[in-house]
């Protein structure tokens, strides 16, 4: 969550209510384990969580009956009572709760008096107490357990969680549960839950075959199947055609350069913990590029440029590696390769205004494309520390300002959220169920064009120093198809579809006919398969919907008579019988509207 965002959550009647119903659910633990350890049940994002060492696993019944106590505990009314107590009370009050006392003790170590002795036995805790519980706890709650909608709470899992995240520790019991102010509110919520399961590109990638990762590879290296190959290759075939109109010129770049480039661009310096170990190669240290930017600097420094000459924007579908921890890898939206669709553009003083404009209409161009529409600009201004020139970073910032204001886009500042080398905008998208991804970002560079010693001859016959502005549209072409997966839940749009329509012989005797209509389906350049098997027609069908490919064009007797195919929809719709060329303009025209 974002920080302002986490800021205002944790001040609404939302997040007292979730910090209280984790206290009732771990009353009610309590009372149907009597020997049950709990250490700690904050509020999270959508819900709340509380870990238990318990005598026995949880079974999805104990859930039930849990949910069952905990609705019987909140229709008790009972008043949450804050206390301050001494350390030594605090270690009565727990005394047999072994984990409470760990983090009374890490209190007590952790306290300090104005003098800077630590606090020891004099510090002070503070404790919640409602009905029978009572918690080592900061707050805050809802006035009393009446406040919190018993149908509007529900116990969701139970995961294992090591104490403290750590490994060596004891394996706790996590139950998660969520908690909102309505019933509606819940049951949006859960549909939610269940239909971004149902997205989810990890499961959509093996079950359409777009993709897969193997261990034999290593984790976070992505293998693109044929399909989801396709549907990457008309992505890029349309972003790079649209780069070239839009005075981008198209660079390919190395995958590793040697250490002196990265100790020059930095990022040895400050990025070396995201990078890959270095291969030796004659003596020397070559790295995985973790970025493009350095490639295209060169590119630039190959020949003295004008002014006449700017801006240069040299546009790549650049693949980098970044180490990630392996716990936080996920399917293809956090992975260690990636290929950006990256762009940088170099340009005088005076261009950067309507350079940045006309990159962030461009960006707005190309994921509208891809069926995006609802964006937020986030703009990030400049951090204590930082290179260059207040009197530049507030042109940069006005310029990424005016851009945003140009598009009308709604935007949040983030003040002081920059990176030290440039403000930058970052723009984000909502799916189809409103989750916001990151995609797109503009940044500017005061630093890479000073390292670089990067330059122009202006009109006065003298070296100037060029802005360097980088950029991603798509961001990672991986992450990119992970949103795009869930957002369609599969169903690309025509343009996008692997296959795009799937002709289903009736018998063996329509096959030729079947073979007749591919033909000259593909000869007017659409992405089509027969489906061969002498399965039965209801069951190709339906595995041609579960495999969401837009048009079924059944063929039998009648089909082949009248030179016709029978069209179905992946959504079921049943427009039937028509000439082979009226379902040719029918498609041609769904492509061309990329719908
Ligand atoms: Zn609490
Ligand atoms: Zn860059």
């Amino acid at each position: 969550m974002a920080e302002n965002k986490k800021e205002h959550y944790q001040q609404s009647m939302l997040y007292r209510i979730r910090h209280s119903t984790a206290h009732v659910m771990a009353q009610a633990v309590v009372e149907m384990f009597p020997e049950a350890k709990y250490t700690i049940g904050p509020p999270i994002e959508n819900g709340f969580y509380y870990d238990f060492d318990l005598p026995r696993p949880l079974t999805p019944d104990d859930l039930e009956l849990i949910e069952k106590r905990m609705r019987a505990i909140i229709a008790g009314k009972h008043t949450f009572v804050k206390k301050i107590v001494s350390s030594s009370e605090a270690r009565k009050i727990f005394k047999n709760q072994p984990y409470k006392l760990e983090l009374i003790k890490g209190l007590e170590d952790g306290g300090f008096d104005e003098n800077g002795e630590p606090l020891g036995e004099k510090v002070e805790i503070s404790i919640y107490s409602s009905d029978t519980f009572v918690d080592l706890c900061r707050g805050p709650h809802v006035e009393d357990t009446g406040q919190i909608h018993p149908e509007a709470v529900k116990l969701l899992s139970v995961a294992g969680a090591y104490w403290r995240g750590d490994e060596k520790n004891p394996m706790l019991q996590r139950i998660y549960g969520t908690a909102w102010e309505t019933t509606d509110e819940l049951e949006q919520y859960l549909w939610k839950v269940d239909e971004a399961r149902r997205r989810d590109h990890r499961k959509l990638g093996k079950d359409l075959d777009l993709f897969s990762i193997s261990e034999d590879v290593g984790p976070g290296l992505i293998l693109w199947h044929p399909k989801g190959a396709m549907v990457r290759v008309i992505a890029e075939d349309f972003s790079r055609k649209a780069h070239l109109e839009n005075g981008y010129e198209w660079v390919f770049s190395p995958h590793v350069g040697r250490a002196y480039l990265w100790e020059t661009s930095g990022h040895l310096g400050f990025y070396k913990e995201n990078m890959y170990a270095p291969m030796e190669i004659e003596g020397e240290n070559y790295y995985a590029k973790p970025m493009n930017c350095p490639f295209h600097i060169q590119i630039y420094k190959n020949r003295l440029r004008s002014y006449r000459d700017l801006p240069k924007r040299y546009a790549e579908y650049g693949t980098v590696y970044r180490y990630e921890r392996s716990g936080v890898l996920h399917g293809l939206t956090r992975v260690r390769g990636f290929t950006q669709d990256d762009a940088h553009i170099f340009c005088r003083p005076d261009q950067v205004v309507s350079e940045i404009s006309k990159a962030l209409e461009f960006s707005l161009y190309i994921l509208r494309s891809f069926g995006l529409s609802d964006f937020k600009a986030y703009l990030s201004t400049r951090p204590e520390k930082y290179v260059g020139e207040i009197a530049d970073w507030d042109k940069a910032e006005d310029a990424l300002r005016s851009a945003i204001e140009d598009q009308k886009l709604p935007y949040e500042v983030d003040a002081g959220g920059g990176v030290f080398y440039g403000p930058k905008i970052d723009l984000k998208v909502n799916d189809a169920l409103d989750r916001e991804w990151q995609l797109s970002t503009i940044q500017f560079d005061f630093n890479l064009a000073e390292r670089f010693n990067l330059e122009f001859i202006g009109e006065d016959g003298l070296p100037h120093r060029p802005y360097m502005v980088h950029r991603a549209l798509l961001g990672s072409m991986e992450r990119f198809f992970g949103v795009l997966i869930e957002h369609f839940a599969g169903a690309f749009p025509v343009w996008l579809a692997p296959v795009q329509a799937m002709i289903i012989p009736i018998a063996d005797r329509h096959l030729d006919y079947a073979h007749e209509v591919a033909g000259k389906l593909k000869a007017e350049g659409l992405r089509v398969e027969i489906d061969e098997r002498s399965e039965r027609m209801n069951a190709k069908i339906r595995d041609a919907q579960n495999q969401k490919i837009p048009y079924m064009l059944v063929v039998g007797d009648k089909e082949v008579e009248a030179g016709k195919v029978a069209l179905r929809l992946r959504s079921g719709e049943n427009p039937g019988s028509m000439q082979l060329d009226d379902f040719l303009s029918l498609a041609r025209s769904d492509v061309e509207k990329r719908i």
